[in-house]
């Protein structure tokens, strides 16, 4: 299924940056009866759509207002592969929590120098010296699910501030929890339409198009790490393993919280993200 696509464009100087200002434009969309309806007509219409064609989509329809937060898993780095040739000046960003492996930084500066795109680094406000000295020691031991929050939740929200729309790098083959993910949906813990380009892509899909297309990649991801966040909360897998098991491994947490939902409610409309969906 992977499909290869011209050479990239060059990159403009400037990166689109949040809080683009165009004027009559709404600072923030709302999650209408009738905005849910025409996300579920685009996600009914895509569903069969190369992530190329979904990616253009997104970029036609929400650019400069798109973003993306990726944590340079290989779904990541597949998208990022094709903006460069799309829309370069899409804003990316990375949840820099100060608890992320080196090799996913230095794969940051192997992406901007292959590609041009700058994943810029947002960080929380506190060091990780000061947020465990606040917190009498590291709380991903004692609550992860508070650490994630703070270190990456508020960040992201932060962000996305005056985004319609963020991509998402999701396969619906990942986890039960994603498998009902769609291809456009409203993500109404952020406000902001959600798209999954890779939702129906599989492991092997990205890995093809990352081999043909020598697309950089986490070489931890050679030693036995198949989904890789921040060290703490990272191990390698074993044979047979599912491949987001070394993940929060020996907690009942299986999501950072970026694609998860605050208050599950009734989600009536199809198409609307109802399910935890990317990296992450
Ligand atoms: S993944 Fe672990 S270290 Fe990173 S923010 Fe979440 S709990 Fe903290």
């Amino acid at each position: 299924m992977a499909a290869s696509i011209d050479s990239p464009a060059a990159r403009p100087a400037d990166v689109a940056p949040p809080a683009q200002s165009e004027p009559g434009a709404p600072l923030q969309l709302e999650g209408t009866p009738e905005l849910l309806a025409e996300l579920a007509e685009h996600s009914r219409r895509l569903e069969h759509a190369l992530p190329e064609e979904i990616i253009r989509f997104a970029v036609e329809r929400y650019f400069p207002r798109l973003t993306m937060a990726t944590a340079f898993g290989p779904e990541g780095c597949v998208i990022l592969y094709y903006l460069a040739r799309i829309q370069p000046r899409t804003y990316v960003f990375n949840l820099d929590t100060g608890y992320q492996f080196a090799e996913t930084l230095e794969l940051r500066d192997r992406i901007a120098s292959k590609y041009g795109i700058e994943v810029e680094l947002r960080r929380p406000a506190t060091t990780i010296a000061e947020y465990e000295a606040q917190h009498g020691g590291p709380l991903y031991r004692t609550n992860p699910d508070q650490c994630c929050f703070d270190r990456k939740v508020t960040v992201l929200r932060d962000s996305v501030r005056g985004m319609h729309a963020w991509m998402s790098g999701i396969r619906r083959d990942q986890s039960a929890d994603r498998a009902a993910a769609p291809v456009v949906g409203w993500d109404r813990k952020f406000n902001l339409v959600k798209i999954s380009p890779l939702a129906n892509w599989t492991k092997k899909d990205i890995w093809k198009l990352i081999t043909e297309e020598d697309i950089p990649y986490n070489p931890l991801h050679d030693q036995g790490y198949p989904s890789i966040g921040c060290w703490p909360c990272t191990r390698s897998v074993m044979f047979g393993e599912d491949e987001r098991a070394g993940r929060w491994s020996g907690m009942a947490k299986t999501e950072c919280g970026l694609h998860t939902l605050e208050a599950p409610a009734a989600e009536t409309s199809e198409g609307a993200n109802a399910t935890p969906g990317s990296e992450g």
